[in-house]
């Protein structure tokens, strides 16, 4: 039975990291595959975790089970660390949920529970699993308008005119901040029309953020998440820890939910439980105990805080300087929108043609639609990045 299973093709930013893995050049640069890495190039165990590791280990007494939304503190500090004040908490019903592509893939579930007949509607470009769940899941997928290849920023106008389109019942899918793969965010404003039109529409905003603290801060990242929950009567929001708590193979992700009143927030608790119950049960605990320990303790909160903080700052540092060496290499403003698009990602509009061409000559490994991890650079590597874009991209 198993020679009827079809073969599935490669992933491209998996097969990207062999290609780049096997380039002797030196002056190769890896920005690929999307996680964070520092100047040297590791993705480090942030302080706040590790402490906060060695406190679960002398603390915890038992490996037993939780629940099936997993343990109730995590689904409250995620609440806060998010939601904040913006919704009474009484509306709110939580799961944990491997990783933010966990969350996503209940989030679907839970909408086709409620309406079967949903379409999802997801930006173009969106983060291709999104589309690759819908469609493995069997969802009706229709595309908003979002990014304009030319200037490389959010064509809201033509967003909106497709938003036209939305039926009672669809689920809208929004990136919270720090786009994928684009790095073009809307502004806190156009977050505000967009939730008015989901809101006349009677739809069902789903908001994926994955990258809480790498855009503009904790709070301003999550601004336009708590600008939708305070101005619409419900909404599903999937966030993920992987990259902010630096814990990505611990799969730590929360499905959120917030109804329309608190006396209905309990049946949407017990099916998301539900949702967990069939696909996997009890949710993985540990990653998310590590998370609940550091946001449950001022100062190692403060020491989390601080340690994104740098991070953060020493992204929008890279952005800022690329940016500065294109202008002087291109001697134009053409590749200013590096230092505006927020987040480890940036589509920079070159086309597969001129990705190949980088590669080849250069040693620079993106994904073909030309996004690159920022993350990947380092102040010394990133005049070889802009030499490569300058004589590679016309
Ligand atoms: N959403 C977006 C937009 C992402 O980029 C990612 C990770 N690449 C996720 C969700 C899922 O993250 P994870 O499952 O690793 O927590």
């Amino acid at each position: 039975m198993l020679n009827n299973l079809k073969p599935q093709a490669p992933d491209a930013i998996l097969q990207l990291i062999t290609l780049c893995r096997e380039d002797t050049r030196a002056t190769k640069i890896d920005l690929g595959v999307g996680v964070y890495k520092d100047g040297t190039g590791n993705t480090p165990v942030m302080k706040a975790i590790r402490t906060a590791g060695k406190q679960v280990w002398d603390a915890e007494t038992t490996k037993v089970y939780t629940n099936l939304p997993g343990d109730p503190a995590f689904g409250n500090v995620m609440r806060d660390l998010v939601l904040a004040d913006s919704v009474s908490a009484d509306r709110v019903s939580a799961i944990a949920t491997p990783g933010g592509t966990g969350a996503i893939r209940q989030a679907f579930e839970l909408g086709r529970q409620a309406n079967p007949d949903m379409t999802v509607w997801t930006s173009n470009p969106t983060w291709p699993n999104h589309v690759a769940i819908l469609k493995f899941m069997g969802l009706p997928n229709s595309e908003y308008a979002y990014f304009d290849a030319e200037s490389c920023t959010v064509d809201f106008d033509a967003m909106m005119d497709s938003l036209k389109g939305v039926k009672a019942g669809d689920m809208v899918l929004l990136h919270g901040c720090c786009h994928n793969p684009t790095g073009a965010n809307l502004t806190l404003e156009q977050f505000g029309i967009v939730a008015d039109l989901i809101a006349e529409k009677g739809a069902l905003a789903l908001v994926d953020i994955a990258y809480q603290g790498f855009g503009d801060g904790l709070e301003e990242d999550a601004a336009p998440t708590r600008l939708l929950a305070s101005k619409l009567p419900e909404m599903l929001i999937a966030a993920s820890c992987s990259k902010n708590f630096g814990v990505y193979r611990e799969r730590v992700g929360c499905l959120m939910a917030v109804s329309e009143t608190a006396a209905s927030a309990p049946t949407t608790q017990a099916n998301m439980n539900y949702l967990n119950r069939i696909a996997f049960s009890f949710p993985p605990d540990h990653g998310a105990r590590l998370v609940t320990t550091v946001l449950s303790d001022p100062a190692l909160t403060a020491d989390w805080k601080t340690e994104l903080e740098d991070v953060r700052l020493s992204m929008l540092g890279l952005r800022t300087q690329l940016a500065d060496e294109l202008r002087q290499r291109t001697n134009s403003d053409r590749f200013d929108f590096i230092a505006e698009h927020r987040g480890m990602f940036s589509r920079i509009g070159a086309t597969p043609e001129e990705v190949l061409k980088m590669r080849e000559d250069f040693g620079i490994y993106m994904v073909s639609d030309s996004r690159m991890n920022i993350a990947g650079l380092n102040p010394t590597t990133v005049p070889h990045l802009a030499e490569a874009i300058a004589k590679s991209c016309k």
